[in-house]
């Protein structure tokens, strides 16, 4: 593919863990690769050891909480490449509250962890979307990616026989859960485009916020990819893990 026909790919939170690892591999695939991140110098060091394995990175900095960012970082798209093929909203926090290793339950889950919570893992993400679906739709095959989890699925997490069933964080599993909904949302809106829009469980990564997890980030990034990079003929409006449809 020549340089000019190359796919842009715009990665929230692609300074570190999963984001960073979905960064290389679609650097793998000759995609550019625009690392967001909200601190420069991590933005930076990051381009700085993509482009040391060879591949097109880019720093561009993209705080998903400051609405300036996501106005300049699609402006600064718009003038240099006149679309964005791939949009991965990968950032997120978890900062539910442990009391002796066990997370406070829904009943006692302050406000504002919930409303931090979901300023990041929703609103902001939808925001940063709503920014982003103008260029998107300038891409002939446009992929939107929503990094969720299975503690967002209500299927899961009422079923006492998932292995989930016990895992409760209620500020990030219903932040998840919401941002599942936008994805049906904006998947339906979007049905009669090229543009796929779908939803990530990437599983339990070993990674800054889930030191505990059971996959390594190169297995954790495998499902971000893969609906990054949908054919023509792919789905869309689906949730997936590794190649397997999750239940809402
Ligand atoms: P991580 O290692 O904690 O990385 C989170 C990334 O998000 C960092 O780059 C962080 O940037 C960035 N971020 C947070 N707030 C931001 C903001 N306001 N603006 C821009 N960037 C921001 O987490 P991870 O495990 O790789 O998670 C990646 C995604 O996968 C998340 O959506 C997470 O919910 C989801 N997920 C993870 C797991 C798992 O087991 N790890 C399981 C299911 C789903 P800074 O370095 O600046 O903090």
């Amino acid at each position: 593919m020549s340089e000019q026909n190359k796919k842009i790919a715009l990665i929230t939170g692609a300074n570190r863990g999963i984001g960073y690892e979905t960064a290389r591999q679609l650097g793998q695939q000759n995609i550019k690769i625009l690392v967001g991140a909200r601190s420069a110098e991590s933005g930076k060091e990051a381009e700085t050891k993509l482009k040391a394995e060879g591949f097109d990175a880019e720093f561009i900095l993209l705080d998903v909480n400051d609405k300036q960012t996501h106005e300049s970082a699609a402006k600064y798209v718009e003038e240099n490449y006149g679309k964005l093929d791939i949009l991965i909203n990968n950032a997120a926090i978890a900062i539910d509250e442990m009391a002796n290793d066990v997370p406070i339950a829904a009943s006692k889950t302050s406000d504002e962890i919930f409303r931090r919570t979901f300023d990041t893992n929703f609103f902001n993400t939808i925001s940063v979307t709503q920014q982003f679906v103008p260029l998107v739709k300038k891409s002939d095959a446009g992929r939107i990616v929503f990094l969720s989890s299975s503690l967002g699925s209500l299927n899961l997490h009422s079923d006492p026989n998932s292995p989930i069933y016990d895992v409760k964080l209620p500020a990030y599993d219903i932040s998840k859960t919401a941002l599942n909904g936008y994805a049906v949302h904006l998947a339906y809106e979007l049905k009669d485009t090229p543009i796929k829009v779908n939803a990530a469980d990437p599983g339990s990564v070993v990674t800054d916020m889930n030191p505990r997890g059971e996959l390594t980030v190169e297995e954790g990034a495998k499902t971000s990819v893969a609906l990054a990079t949908l054919p023509a003929d792919g789905y869309t409006g689906k949730f997936i893990h590794l190649g397997n449809e999750l239940p809402w």
